[in-house]
């Protein structure tokens, strides 16, 4: 079964074409998945879909774009584990209610979708592709309401785990936050567009304005005769499903430009690099963040200690993240020509290395041997988040590496993994340092909010089937 850590966006212009829009503003989404791309437009009378694999720029190549016609779409980039990257697994994904055809991206992961999918094989339903996305089209398939909305609400029903949605049905689009709120999924409008996105930086390529994020349980649609429709929460309260947004976005996925339950990732970050400091500080030279997701992290460890910040590590950015890569020989492979070290920043100090987290212990390792190479008088790790010592089954992929996660593999002792890493020494943000990192980056009623930190706990808020921990 596949499962994904995916990004996307629904566009709907009161004037212009949308398929420009679309392909820009998925390039800010990248970083969210580069395996496959896809992009589906609706022109009042028929779909335009085009998919591929690759990035945007190889799949909307040409004059592609320009076959894509129509004022609403959607668009999606994906990033699969191995065997699942594959072309028909690509999205948007098309279904068909009443004999009329939709589309539907999505990022998440169903927990109840090997039941659900045998249900709807038993009932004659044939799949298409091994994605859980499908799993929803079908539900609406055979979900016998009387109208679109009510046939998503009752797919909906069904569902369990996490998931952040937006579906093409003919002039109307649609996004969809689960009862969790867990994947991020925001709202922008601005040049006569509304726009659904998984990221608020996507608003900004475009040149419109962050409006807010989809509500927990949300349903909020746009078509092309109304800006914006009524929004409705079918779901809150349904069950005990309590608000868990994803805490490791904040850590290493969001684009540090993206803003999500009204905190910019680049100021949590910064607040994580300051409370670390706090928490564990030591005598250096200099801070050096494995960049690019721990730069702000390392201006944070910089600002608090008065320790000046230096940019000894390259990353080439030709070469993509190497945690959104799905074939290990591949992962290092790539980080041999990622990364390389300017000697000059390091040689003879003791140097402060500065990371988001530690997964399987790859990106460190690497970083730290080559502050060594540069001639490091010491090297000191310290990590912007607690040891992360669970998979993720809700939408970041580590379950199928469960059994590589350095600190599970090393039960959580910190000098067994300083040793492994070859570091002088080791410190981990505390789980409340992290908590407070996000909170305190907007100081209101959003103080209260409580993420999602089962890769850091252990303690899953939406249950996990044994089948899934086994499999
Ligand atoms: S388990 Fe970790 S990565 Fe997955 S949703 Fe929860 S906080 Fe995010």
């Amino acid at each position: 079964m596949s499962k994904n850590m995916c990004g996307f966006l629904g566009i709907a212009s009161q004037e212009t074409d949308v398929a420009e829009d679309l392909y820009l503003s998925l390039w800010s989404l990248l970083h969210r998945g580069k395996e496959s791309s896809g992009i589906v437009t609706y022109d009042g009378a028929s779909y335009h879909p085009e998919k591929g694999m690759g990035t945007v720029e190889v799949v909307f190549g040409g004059d592609t774009l320009s076959r894509l016609k129509g004022r609403i779409g959607i668009g999606h980039v994906r990033y699969s584990t191995t065997g699942e990257s594959s072309l028909k697994n690509a999205q948007p994904i098309e279904g068909s209610f009443k004999s009329t055809p939709f589309w539907i991206a999505h990022n998440g992961n169903l927990t109840n979708t090997e039941t659900l999918r045998k249900e709807c094989e038993e009932r004659g339903y044939f799949f298409k592709t091994s994605t859980d996305t499908e799993v929803i089209a079908a539900l609406i398939y055979f979900s016998g309401a009387p109208n679109f909305e009510d046939a998503l609400k009752r797919a909906l029903r069904k569902i369990e785990g996490t998931y952040a949605l937006t579906i093409l049905s003919k002039d109307t689009l649609y996004a969809v936050q689960d009862e969790t709120g867990n994947r991020p999924l925001s709202m922008g409008q601005g040049r006569g567009l509304t726009v659904f996105a998984s990221e608020s930086a996507a608003f900004d390529v475009l040149g419109i304005k962050y409006v807010r994020d989809i509500k927990v349980g949300e349903i909020i649609a746009v078509s092309l005769e109304s800006p914006l429709l009524p929004s409705e929460i079918p779901f809150r309260n349904r069950k005990d499903a309590p608000e868990r947004p994803c805490i490791f976005e904040y850590v290493y996925f969001l684009r540090p430009d993206s803003k999500w339950y009204e905190r910019r990732a680049q100021v949590v970050r910064e607040h994580m690099g300051r409370i670390l400091w706090k928490e564990c500080p030591i005598e250096a030279d200099v801070i050096v963040p494995v960049p690019d997701s721990s730069n702000f992290m390392g201006a944070g460890l910089s600002k608090e200690s008065g320790i000046p910040l230096e940019m000894a590590l390259f990353r080439s950015h030709y070469v993509g993240r190497t945690f959104i890569e799905p074939v290990q020989a591949r992962r290092t492979k790539e980080m041999r020509i990622k990364l390389n070290i300017i000697p000059e920043l390091v040689q003879g100090k003791k140097v402060v290395v500065g990371d988001d987290s530690i997964v399987r212990g790859t990106s460190i390792k690497r970083a730290i041997s080559l502050v060594r190479e540069g001639g490091a008088k010491e090297v000191h790790v310290r990590i912007s988040s607690p040891q992360y010592i669970s998979p993720c089954y809700y939408g970041i992929d580590t379950y199928r590496v469960k059994n590589e996660l350095i600190a599970k593999n090393h039960a959580g002792n910190i000098e067994e993994i300083r040793k492994e890493i070859g570091a002088d020494s080791l410190y981990y943000l505390s789980l409340e340092g992290m908590k407070r990192a996000v909170t305190d980056a907007r100081d209101d009623e959003h103080r209260a909010l409580q993420f999602c930190d089962a890769c850091f706990t252990g303690n899953y808020h939406i249950p996990i089937p044994q089948e899934i921990i086994t499999s």
